[in-house]
């Protein structure tokens, strides 16, 4: 064999791919380079970026050699910005929402969080990213809640699953030390071996996570801060999400939790805070004067009967509102495309008119505005040269998609999940054909199986979950 002389008969790697779409949708802001919408257009990915945006017929015809993904029918758009969620409370959906926030918290949450351990992390945080992924989303802002113990950390199981499953993570481990028997250095144990594992990893960057400040000593605060700005960390943290949060804060401080997080410098460190249910007119303005992010989670407000949160005096004021799933136990669901329907759907029950929220607005939320919020718009968040290559294809062949008369409306109103043909992160391909190619999401689910029910048996959910025998018609209390 003179391997010299032989020409290699496998195709050589291709350098650049074009995504090919009846409809593009760049979510690039008016008046940039990129138009917001191309029709009959491509997006041209080269490595990890995207070089170009325009039409098929230039585009192809100046890249002949390119990969040609997407079709003539189908309608292009960026990875959508999941701006809130819990991989922690991946093993434990469809269960416990007869209660409120604060019965939840009590009757599951804090039940799971001390028996986390590293294998349900990954197994749970597997099982939520497929299901993200499958819905569109390209980044995820996860809070990984449960109490950090003196064994082994269990965050990094975390950003292994992400890798794995190819899906951008910001991940941050959000605990609180208030009435607790661990101590704020077990919470920074944790954020260590979190940061640690995201400085490994290809796909995801590290926050700092706050619960509430209610779980927060005050000492812990002012180091979580600390911590923070030592460490060119964002923080990821719930803000008055329902009115006893409020209330109590205001009991404790003398000032509402977004007014105590402005006090205590907080807002000093890029800060992006989950709900905003009941904020007031002097809390709507301390977020925008201190550019906080605000994650809007309509679907998780509505099922845990939170109230509605002020999306559009917060956007009047210039916060950048992007859209979030929240948890798979309080939402349960992780599917995008429905939190972002539902986001335009509540604004419009909210003020009783149909012209609230319109459904470019609900887009622009889920792809730039969510990456405004968490302040990484330079790199993702819309479709323009030079931003990383996360990008969605939805199956204009697919009968919800037949007859496309308006592509936001498609996107927002009409496309589900299934509609999901092919999602790329970083330039690699994620979802092909409607399903995740770098995991078995058969596997995952063999592998998750036994993790919960061990977690479910350790956790005493025995009354709760059917996995170990509970009832089964939603109803149960304390
Ligand atoms: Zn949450």
């Amino acid at each position: 064999m003179t391997h010299e002389t032989t020409p290699d008969p496998r195709p050589s790697r291709t350098p650049s791919t074009l995504v090919r779409g009846r409809w593009v949708l760049t979510a690039a802001p008016d008046g940039a380079a990129t138009p917001a919408v191309v029709r009959d257009g491509a997006v041209l990915l080269q490595g990890d970026r995207v070089a170009e945006v325009g039409t098929w017929a230039d585009l192809s015809a100046r890249h002949p050699g390119a990969a040609v993904r997407g079709g003539p029918h189908d309608v292009v758009t960026p990875g959508f910005v999941n701006t809130h969620g819990h991989f922690s409370e991946g093993l434990v959906t469809g269960i416990a929402s007869q209660y409120t926030l604060w019965e939840w918290l009590h009757a599951l949450i804090d039940k799971v969080n001390p028996v986390m351990h590293d294998a349900a992390a990954h197994a749970g945080t597997t099982l939520q990213a497929i299901q993200l992924l499958r819905s569109g989303v390209t980044t995820a802002n996860d809070m990984f809640c449960s109490d950090p113990g003196t064994g082994a950390p269990v965050t990094p199981g975390v950003v292994r699953a992400l890798d794995e499953v190819g899906l951008r993570g910001v991940v941050s481990f959000g605990s609180g030390d208030a009435d607790r028997d661990f101590g704020f250095d077990a919470i920074a144990r944790e954020w260590d071996a979190l940061r640690g594992a995201a400085e490994g990893s290809r796909l995801s960057t590290f926050r700092v996570g706050i619960s509430v400040v209610g779980r927060q000593t005050p000492e812990a605060l002012e180091r979580s801060v600390a911590y923070a700005a030592e460490h060119g960390a964002g923080v990821h943290i719930h803000l008055q999400e329902v009115r006893e949060e409020v209330t109590a804060t205001f009991q404790r401080t003398g000032r509402t939790p977004v007014a105590h997080c402005a006090h205590e410098g907080l807002f000093s460190v890029p800060t992006i805070a989950a709900h905003c249910v009941w904020v007031d007119r002097d809390d709507r303005a301390l977020l925008a004067e201190h550019r906080v992010g605000v994650a809007h989670n309509p679907v998780a407000n509505m099922i845990l009967a939170s109230g509605i949160a002020p999306v559009a005096e917060l956007r009047a004021l210039g916060v950048d509102v992007g859209i979030g799933v929240d948890g798979p136990a309080s939402n349960d669901a992780q599917d995008y495309l429905q939190a972002m329907k539902a986001a335009a759907l509540l604004a419009r029950t909210r003020e009783l008119r149909a012209t609230a929220m319109s459904a470019r607005e609900a887009f622009e939320m889920a792809t730039i505005g969510g990456a405004r919020a968490l302040r990484m718009d330079e790199a993702v968040g819309s479709l323009e040269p030079g931003k990383k290559a996360d990008v969605v294809v939805l199956d204009g062949d697919s009968p919800a998609l037949a007859n496309v008369h308006d592509p936001y409306q498609a996107v927002v109103f009409v496309a589900g999940s299934r509609e999901v043909k092919e999602v790329w992160v970083d330039g690699e391909p994620s979802v092909a054909d409607g399903d995740v190619v770098r995991v078995d999401p058969a596997e995952a689910v063999r592998a998750a199986r036994p993790v919960a029910e061990r977690l479910v048996a350790e956790a005493g959910l025995g009354r709760l979950s059917a996995l170990t025998g509970g009832p089964l018609d939603g109803t149960e209390r304390f």
